[in-house]
């Protein structure tokens, strides 16, 4: 794409810097202020957060991230990484940093016999979904289309299918990083396998990862889609008692929220406070019908719009998450969910001051359970539950203080329940947030890692470890 020019072109109005030596060997886009797309470049899907780059490099290649992270290196600035832009804190752009933009970097390839596939930093999980789909593979990823790989697969990756597959780094074969020093290397079990156990949890902290190998799994048609049940604390209990030990083949998202006018939501109901469960079964059909029962046996629902569909059809029910807004998040893992924890999410649905916040319970365990705690950095294997708080708003001109406002009233109450935290799911809490993500041993392993591929902390606009970061 041509960018329009509208002033000097030779330097970056915010770092007064020549960037073009560097321009001159990108096979992408150097955005700077000024140029035509830099604004919509820089949205992320946060809007509750802007941030202003001093130059966005949209690459085109592994080459294109090694040529930019040279320059940044060679001259001491500021880098930023964004891949599909969802970080919750808004880390994928910076303020008057150069930012690596992977966004561009879609390839798949897929090798259907040996069932794996390549897959740039780019690429989104409804992309990949689509892609997998016609050869019957799918991988699980995060719950919403839009997400991009990038950042999903450095931190973990909760998906649809968790139970059944793990985590999306559990399926990770190798992976192509550049490093701070600006080298291309693989990353995997025989080579650097340090950093090949780092970047599963660790998020953006070991390097620049441009392209990953994955393994996909046999998934054709899955029974899916959305069971919603009126809420209260019964059918929560229930719900909660149920999901955890489940048939593995059943993966379970649900969020305690204000019913919306979905197509399969009667106009009446529109507003109700409702337990919406997204239900993923892979499986025989018959036995799914069988692992949802229980499910269906809470309450009289008030929609069930469960079905037999293509994997990728999934995605239809969150694509109302596919859009920037303006949000805030609290979240923990967890063993247990009290009853007091549940009378809590309940109240703060009921006083909601958005019609969008929701309080979001995951169901954890099977195949994520059964990788080994030091096996991948991301370690809180025995987590039972994910509790997270989404306070939602359209309007990033809107006041956000009523929205914290309610996030604060509740958050004590989840907070105590916390066994770890999940760091794609984390805002900037500062430093006591992070270490709840990491048992201590992994945190000291980490930094560790941290300081033989990045000593500098280049990677730094992330949930950072930093080098000198003690367990
Ligand atoms: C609507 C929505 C739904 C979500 N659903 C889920 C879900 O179901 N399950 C789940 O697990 N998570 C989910 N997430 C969280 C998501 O996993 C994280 O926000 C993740 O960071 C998104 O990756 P990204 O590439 O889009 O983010 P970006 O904002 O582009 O990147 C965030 C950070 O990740 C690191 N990073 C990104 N790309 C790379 C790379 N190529 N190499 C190294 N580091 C990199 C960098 O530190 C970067 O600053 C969701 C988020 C949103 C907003």
């Amino acid at each position: 794409m041509q960018a329009t020019m509208t002033h000097d072109a030779t330097l970056s109005s915010l770092t007064g810097l020549d960037l073009r030596p560097l321009e001159q060997r990108l096979r992408g886009t150097l955005l700077r202020p000024g140029m035509a797309t830099y604004d919509s470049a820089r949205q992320l899907m946060n809007r509750a957060v802007t941030r202003r780059p001093a130059a966005i490099a949209q690459v085109a290649d592994s080459q294109d991230v090694v040529e930019v992270v040279r320059f940044a290196r060679d001259r001491g600035l500021p880098l930023g990484v964004r891949s599909g832009g969802h970080s919750p804190a808004g880390y994928g752009m910076v303020d008057d940093a150069l930012v690596v933009d992977l966004s561009g970097m879609k390839r798949v390839t897929i090798d259907p016999d040996a069932r794996l596939a390549r897959v740039e930093a780019g690429v989104t999980s409804g992309e990949l979904a689509a892609f997998a789909q016609p050869h019957g593979l799918a991988i699980s990823t995060g719950d919403t289309s839009s997400v991009g790989f990038g950042g999903l697969a450095t931190g973990g990756g909760i998906g649809f299918m968790v139970r059944k597959y793990g985590l999306t780094i559990d399926n990770l074969i190798a992976a192509q990083v550049v490093t701070a020093s600006g080298k291309l290397v693989t990353a995997s079990e025989q080579e650097h396998p340090d950093l090949f156990w780092a970047i599963r949890g660790g998020g953006g902290n070991f390097g620049i990862i441009t392209e990953f190998i994955v393994r996909l799994a046999e998934v054709r048609q899955i029974l899916g889609g959305d069971l919603v049940l009126p809420a209260s604390r019964e059918v929560i209990r229930g719900y909660l008692d149920y999901v955890a030990d489940a048939p593995e083949g059943l993966t379970t998202i649900a969020h305690l929220m204000h019913a919306p006018p979905a197509p399969y939501i009667p106009e009446a109901r529109v507003g109700e406070v409702v337990l919406s469960i997204l239900v993923t079964w892979v499986g025989d059909e018959s036995e799914g019908q069988r692992a949802v029962a229980p499910l269906r046996a809470l309450a009289e629902p008030v929609a069930d719009a469960i079905a037999w569909m293509p994997y990728p059809a999934i995605f239809n029910f969150t694509a109302h998450q596919a859009v920037p807004i303006c949000h805030r998040i609290r979240s923990v893992l967890t063993h247990e969910v009290s009853d007091e924890v549940v009378d809590a999410a309940l109240e703060a649905v009921e006083r909601v001051n958005s019609p969008f916040s929701l309080v979001q319970f995951r169901g954890l365990g099977g195949a994520m359970a059964r990788v080994g705690r030091e096996a991948t950095a991301f370690a809180h294997r025995d987590a039972r539950y994910m509790v997270t708080l989404l306070a939602l708003w359209m309007d990033e001109n809107e006041d956000a203080t009523p929205h914290r406002a309610w996030i604060e009233a509740v958050w004590p109450a989840i907070r105590a329940i916390g066994t770890g935290a999940y760091v794609n799911f984390l805002e900037e809490e500062g430093h006591e947030r992070i270490r709840q993500a990491y048992p201590l041993p992994t945190l000291a392993r980490l930094a560790e890692v941290k300081r033989s591929y990045d000593p500098h902390n280049m990677f730094r606009f992330n949930q950072n470890i930093a080098p000198a970061m003690s367990a």
